[in-house]
């Protein structure tokens, strides 16, 4: 192509280009984009998918002193980090576990819309502030695959997807980290961990999940789950990922609860 054709052509592009965000935003103004949580417009426009309120009700865990295992924010902002309670007095198979947030308000209800009232379209912008603080809170470069927690089958044919598997997705693409979805399998339903003691939960999941091939071996890894409960099923995980030979677990999830 001639030097003067090839110019043309690129300045075309650049035209077209130009011209199809001048319309989007002209349609943005126009007609704002609903929020995905409250369905009001978002306005003004922030190129997100929630609205300001939304967004003003999202609780970040961005504090210190935390719990440096199992990452729980500490009610006193005072003091450095050191062990909660609950790790204080437990060894753990995982080695370190980050939440976004607590389990309350717009992220509550984002996780309970996602899951339950089929707004799959939530894991998009969910992952990636999943991913954004993965980006802060964890030395992302460092994790060589990303492994979902799986749901047993006849839960995944109920809900048709497993949103651990389409967060796991966002971050992997976001970071360029490898997200394997087959190797880890849940072998039985387990009962809500939220309905069950402390000891009643460890029991709950101890054997519920398999692991086959050599995927993890001699590998960091990061679990992702979308609420951190008790802790008792990600660390069922990590014991098995160990068991099969992984060098770190570390545990990423949306929300934990208090
Ligand atoms: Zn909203
Ligand atoms: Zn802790």
């Amino acid at each position: 192509m001639s030097r003067s054709r090839k110019q043309k052509s690129c300045n075309l592009q650049s035209l077209l280009k130009w011209t199809k965000k001048f319309l989007l935003s002209v349609a943005d103004f126009l007609f704002p984009p609903k929020c995905l949580l409250c369905k009001n417009f978002i306005i003004p426009y922030n190129n997100g998918d929630f609205c300001e309120d939304c967004l003003d009700n999202f609780n970040f865990f961005n504090n210190s002193p935390i719990c440096p295992k199992c990452g729980i924010l500490f009610k006193s902002n005072k003091g450095k980090d050191h062990l909660c309670s609950k790790c204080a007095g437990k060894s753990h198979s995982f080695d370190k576990a980050r939440s976004v947030g607590p389990f309350e308000g717009t992220l509550r209800k984002a996780i309970h819309d996602l899951k339950y009232s089929n707004k799959s379209m939530l894991a998009d912008p969910l992952g990636k502030i999943l991913a954004a603080y993965a980006g802060l809170m964890l030395n992302i470069k460092d994790y060589e695959i990303i492994l979902p927690v799986p749901l047993h089958f006849l839960r995944l044919r109920e809900r048709s997807f497993n949103q651990s598997l389409m967060l796991s997705r966002r971050v992997g693409k976001i970071w360029n980290i490898p997200v394997n979805a087959e190797s880890l399998k849940r072998l039985r339903q387990t009962k809500p961990q939220t309905s069950l003691s402390h000891e009643e939960r460890h029991k709950n999941v101890r054997g519920a999940f398999s692991f086959e091939g050599n995927d993890v071996r001699g590998k960091k890894v990061l679990l992702v789950d979308d609420v951190y409960t008790s802790g008792s099923t990600v660390d069922e995980c990590a014991r098995v990922l160990k068991k099969h030979g992984a060098l770190k677990v570390d545990v990423l999830t949306l929300a934990r609860t208090r």
